[in-house]
């Protein structure tokens, strides 16, 4: 899959998803500007760099304007172009709506949603001056199909997929492409809080037995990132082992 030469920038590549996308798109040719709110984006960039890639490491909250603004100019000064940028960074702060703080709603939908459009702000213009550029977010399964205890996530993985499908159409001529991803359950640090017993009763609701892993959707952001993928845009792929499929 081609990619050799292209420019991607990764949010919340410190560990998980985000860091398996960076090195997926390492490995197939791309110069990774890795991003996290941590110092874990350096190790990501450090692993690239041994691996024989290219890639710098910005430490940036990506739900502050200011911060996004210095991360996009920093990579571009870098680099000169950003042809692939994956929204990637998101968080949870699960309770039932009725126990739910004020604070842990606005959290998560500042990180999770308010930060995939202040990314694609800043980078829109750069992408229409290339004439190409490809826009990956990271939703859910949970913004389409919903979960209890997830009010404030459902709501702002529904706003990334509503948010990819009205970008696509207003970039769609000018050579962008805008698509989600929804991962269902994937083995990372966010689904580590889950105890055995409800591993295995979500394993039950999934057709192929099994959490997912970091790889399998970061091989799904690579085929969208390629020239593979050139005309679908405004689409969800649905990465969760069957779990939804109707
Ligand atoms: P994770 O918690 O392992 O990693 C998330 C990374 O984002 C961390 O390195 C964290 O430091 C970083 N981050 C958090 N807030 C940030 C901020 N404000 N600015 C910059 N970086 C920030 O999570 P993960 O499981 O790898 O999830 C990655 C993405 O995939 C998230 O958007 C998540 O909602 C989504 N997702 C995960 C699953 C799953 O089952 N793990 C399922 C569906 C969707």
């Amino acid at each position: 899959m081609e990619i050799k030469g292209k420019v991607a920038l990764v949010t919340g590549a410190g560990q998980g998803i985000g860091k398996a996308i960076a090195l997926k798109l390492a490995t197939y040719g791309a110069t990774v500007v890795t991003n996290d709110i941590s110092g874990k984006a350096e190790e990501t960039t450090i692993k690239i760099v041994k691996d024989g890639g290219k890639s710098m490491a910005i430490i940036a909250d990506v739900s502050s304007v200011k911060d996004v603004e210095r991360m996009i100019k920093e990579a571009l000064e870098a680099y000169g172009q950003i042809d692939i940028l994956v929204n990637n960074a998101g968080i949870t702060i699960d309770s039932l709506l009725m126990r739910m703080e004020e604070d842990s709603w606005d959290k998560v939908l500042e990180i999770d949603l308010k930060s995939v459009f202040l990314c694609s702000r800043a980078i829109i213009r750069q992408m229409l001056r290339q004439r190409y550029g490809r826009i990956i977010n990271i939703a859910s399964i949970v913004g389409q199909v919903g979960n209890a205890g997830q009010t404030n996530y459902a709501a702002a993985k529904a706003g990334v997929i509503g948010f990819s499908r009205a970008l696509a159409k207003e970039v769609a001529a000018k050579g962008i492409t805008v698509n989600a991803i929804a991962p269902g359950f994937i083995e990372t640090e966010m689904t580590k809080k889950l105890n055995d017993q409800q591993r295995q009763e979500l394993a039950k609701n999934i057709p192929m037995g099994s959490l997912g892993s970091p790889e399998d959707v970061a091989g799904a952001v690579l085929f969208l990132a390629s020239d593979t993928a050139r005309y679908i845009t405004g689409q969800v792929i649905t990465v969760d082992g069957g779990m939804t499929c109707v």
